[in-house]
């Protein structure tokens, strides 16, 4: 295709006139492999059509939250049908209370629940209730981990433990971080130390179970125990950022995992966002009623939202919940990503590339490395050029996967058996360049 009929390209030197790096969200910009972002011009299924009308297999759904494929039609009947009814009202609905029923019967550690509209709203809420509760300021977050781009989230690993973290953005001040503690993925040792040296201080510690922010590394069974064990010692919140992994490893989320691992498992808070809102704007926290009794208007930690709770997005919600609660959704779904992922491997396997991977229910993560990683320092072994070669190999091929290393990937109930053996044999075509020209 020459460069004047390139649509995607055309769009993109619009984008980066009026939006910086073209793009409302960085990662979208395509900067860690180059090359230019598709725009995407419409999705059905596990499709979408790019500005030039060429069709790719989307692995990323939204990152994440579009689990029944694009454009589902019980869902979009429900949006319809609540468009009609008024975009917002800034009022009480009815099926806010529904939602938060549906929430509450599927995640049994959570009492009660506040609608928020993104996943950075409902983890920055959800560490001010926990500071708030616990009359407390430290926290402990993990090195690899996203919890969306609050100011004292958005912090990488210090020095060392009796030092706090840095800012990774420019803009937070170092005193907006000084309370946050960040430590290594999966070390216990480490732990123990920060709890040791601050435990009294510390509010809460903010985890994804499965960090799906640095593709796909699991917290160890000992290393989760570790962290309950810790909280409930010193009487800090353990909270559960499942923005990703909620009703997306399992109807349950992480925490319905750990729990047939580690009996009577739960944590105390837990943040929700992507498939609960099925597409549009919509995010959750939620926990103990004593604790979710702390905010306004019956207690004293301030939260609010002028969107939150909308009408449209909880109908798109509501419906998305409905269709994945069906019995035997998660095993078809955790079939397919099983599938692909087994053809991912083979096909590496074949051309002698190092390749791990895992995956759980609808969200998968692969590694061009031999072993999978546990924690942040080991994923970013991977060779970048390898995976960005690879990258555009399968975007060539109509493929769309995470245009970053450290990105999980997603399967919906949308894709077929079809689409998986046509992005296993994309995939073979490409290791076989690779593994040629290496
Ligand atoms: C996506 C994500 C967030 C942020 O959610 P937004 O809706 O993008 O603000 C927070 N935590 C995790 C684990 C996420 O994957």
């Amino acid at each position: 295709m020459t460069p004047s009929t390139d649509r995607n390209q055309e769009l993109f030197e619009r984008a980066r006139r009026l939006i910086p790096g073209g793009v409302n969200s960085p990662v979208r910009a395509f900067k860690a492999v180059g090359g230019t972002p598709r725009f995407v011009a419409r999705a059905q299924g596990a499709y979408f059509w790019d500005a030039n009308g060429k069709r790719h297999i989307d692995y990323i759904g939204s990152w994440g939250p579009m689990i029944l494929g694009h454009g589902h039609p019980a869902v979009v009947e429900a949006v319809q049908k609540a468009v009609l009814e008024g975009f917002s009202y800034g009022a009480p609905t009815e099926r806010e209370v529904e939602l938060a029923e549906e929430i509450v019967s599927l995640v049994p550690s959570m009492d009660m629940v506040r609608l928020v509209s993104s996943g950075t709203e409902a983890a920055m809420s959800a560490i001010r209730l926990a500071r708030g509760a616990t009359g407390r300021s430290k926290l402990i977050k993990f090195e690899g981990c996203y919890h969306g781009h609050a100011d004292a989230l958005l912090v990488k690993a210090g020095s060392g433990l009796a030092t706090f973290g840095n800012p990774t953005s420019a803009g937070v001040p170092a005193e907006v971080v000084q309370h946050t503690l960040v430590l290594e993925y999966n070390n216990v040792a480490q732990l123990d130390e920060a709890f040791a040296l601050h435990g009294k201080d510390i509010a809460c510690l903010m985890i994804e179970p499965i960090a799906g922010n640095m593709n796909f590394v699991r917290a160890s069974v000992p290393f989760m125990r570790r962290c309950r064990e810790l909280c409930t010692q010193h009487g800090a919140l353990l909270v559960f950022d499942e923005v990703m992994t909620g009703f997306r490893v399992a109807l349950g989320g992480a925490q319905s995992l750990y729990a047939k691992a580690i009996p009577g498992f739960k944590p105390d808070l837990s943040v929700l966002g992507k498939v609960i809102g099925g597409g549009m704007p919509l995010a959750a926290f939620g926990g103990p009623r004593a604790i979710m009794e702390q905010l306004a208007p019956q207690g004293p930690v301030y939260q609010a939202g002028t969107l939150s709770g909308n009408p449209v997005a909880t109908a798109c919600g509501l419906a998305t919940l409905k269709e994945i609660r069906k019995a035997g959704f998660f095993d078809a779904l955790a079939a397919k990503t099983a599938t692909l992922v087994a053809g991912l491997k083979a096909a590496a396997s074949a051309e002698s590339i190092p390749f791990s991977t895992d995956c759980e229910g609808g969200m998968f993560g692969f590694f061009l490395l031999p072993q999978l990683p546990q924690n942040y320092s080991q994923v970013m072994q991977t060779e970048s050029a390898l995976f960005n070669r690879l990258f555009h190999g399968l975007l060539d091929r109509g493929i769309y996967i995470a245009p970053a290393l450290y990105e999980a990937g997603f399967v919906s109930s949308a894709h077929s058996e079809a689409d998986l053996a046509e992005t296993i044999s994309a995939a073979k075509e490409v290791f076989q360049a690779l593994s040629s020209r290496a």
